[in-house]
């Protein structure tokens, strides 16, 4: 299976990166995983092709741009090749090869491609909005991902045609070749070149494929957005991504969902959070007001001598649990509003029911200097 991190956090760069900065972390990345270096290390050679696999998608900026807009969905098979990489096919290599003597790669670019294989796993970033993740939806995505040609049925000949068994290889995708480098004659495995490890040759290769066997199509697929979903969940849709090669099943498609934020809630669990202002009158005495819930406005009571800060609930008008029944509730959050200005009558009424309260108060006798000496105990 292909890697699915993402290839800037594998590489550890921005994503405004430049080719000189992608260079360099990844040739200060590739010394360190090296195989030959880390001999005891198997997880190191996975590590090496993971990095080998990001900076050839990274070091292409037409590939860039792909996985920029559509992630690993916007990368197929053909894309990166680990053997044509080690192989030193894109060019970013060479410099290696110096690095590790010349014998760098053995040991590596020989797995054989000549047996089925599975298709790639594909990602797909979909921004949904707060209510679709509240109760679900379903949604349609057109992805480009790889098909099994439909003119050959995967063979890459020309219908009518047979792929014939590779006679420099004998089918195996394998040869053996004997290399001179600073220690001596080293045997090395590699993949066939007259076949590229195909293990077959295709005389007259398919004119819809060019002989690879799929072809890249874009395709409308539906998604079911299950209701109670949450941003960086992944829904997987089994087998709908690549194709396999040679017969090998097909990939998944994970989508990926991020749920935008909401301009009146905020969501905690499967809980709903909304801040309502009142005035302190309403506070006081109590009222009945409309407020907005997830599907539309509902009654609430607001209880004689509410406070600032208390919540307040509605039972049910959460989110929905994810993947079983029931749902979260809605928290109204009290936030009471004190007015910044009055006029002469609405002063006096204030006044008037201070004094009956039995608090006096002379706002407008005292400073703030004063008022902060009877704080002290001052004169
Ligand atoms: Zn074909
Ligand atoms: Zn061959």
């Amino acid at each position: 299976m292909a890697s699915q991190k993402d290839y800037y956090d594998i590489l550890g760069v921005d994503r405004d990166a430049d080719q000189k900065e992608i260079k360099k972390a990844y040739r200060k990345l590739a010394k360190k995983y090296h195989p030959d270096r880390n001999p005891d290390d198997p997880e190191a050679g996975e590590k090496f092709k993971e990095i080998s696999e990001a900076y050839g998608i990274l070091s292409d900026e037409d590939k860039r741009a792909r996985y920029d807009q559509y992630g690993h969905a916007g990368i197929g098979d053909d894309d990166f090749n680990y053997e044509d990489f080690a192989r030193g096919g894109f060019g970013g290599l060479e410099d290696l090869f110096e690095m590790f003597m010349g014998g760098g790669f053995s040991g590596m670019g020989q797995r054989s491609q000549n047996r089925p294989t599975r298709g790639r796993d594909l990602e797909y970033r979909m921004e949904i909005s707060f209510e679709d993740a509240a109760f679900g939806t379903e949604k349609t995505i057109r992805i480009p991902r790889q098909e099994t040609c439909q003119t050959c049925d995967g063979s890459g000949a020309k219908p009518g045609s047979n792929p014939r068994t590779c006679p420099k290889c004998d089918g195996s995708g394998q040869i053996r070749v004997n290399q001179r480098t600073p220690f001596g004659n080293m045997a090395q495995i590699k993949t066939c070149d007259r076949c590229q490890g195909r293990g077959e040759i295709i005389d007259e290769p398919c004119p819809d494929c060019n002989g690879e066997g799929r072809v890249t199509r874009r395709r409308d697929i539906k998604v079911e957005i299950p209701a109670g979903i949450s941003s960086g969940q992944r829904i997987r849709l089994s087998g709908k991504g690549g194709a396999g090669k040679r017969g090998g099943p097909s990939g998944d498609l994970f989508v990926r969902v991020d749920v935008k934020p909401h301009d009146l809630f905020e969501r905690k669990g499967d809980d709903v959070y909304y801040e309502l202002p009142i005035n302190f009158v309403q506070a006081a005495l109590g009222d009945e007001i409309q407020v907005p819930t997830l599907e539309g406005e509902v009654k609430l009571k607001i209880p004689e001598g509410t406070q600032p800060g208390d919540s307040l609930r509605l039972k049910n008008k959460g989110i929905n649990h994810l993947r079983s029944s029931g749902r979260g509730d809605q928290y109204i959050k009290i936030k009471v509003v004190i007015p910044k200005s009055l006029d002469s009558e609405q002063k006096e009424l204030l006044q008037k029911f201070a004094k009956i309260s039995g608090d006096e108060i002379n706002p407008e006798s005292k400073g703030f200097f004063s008022r902060v000496k009877d704080a002290f105990g001052g004169n």
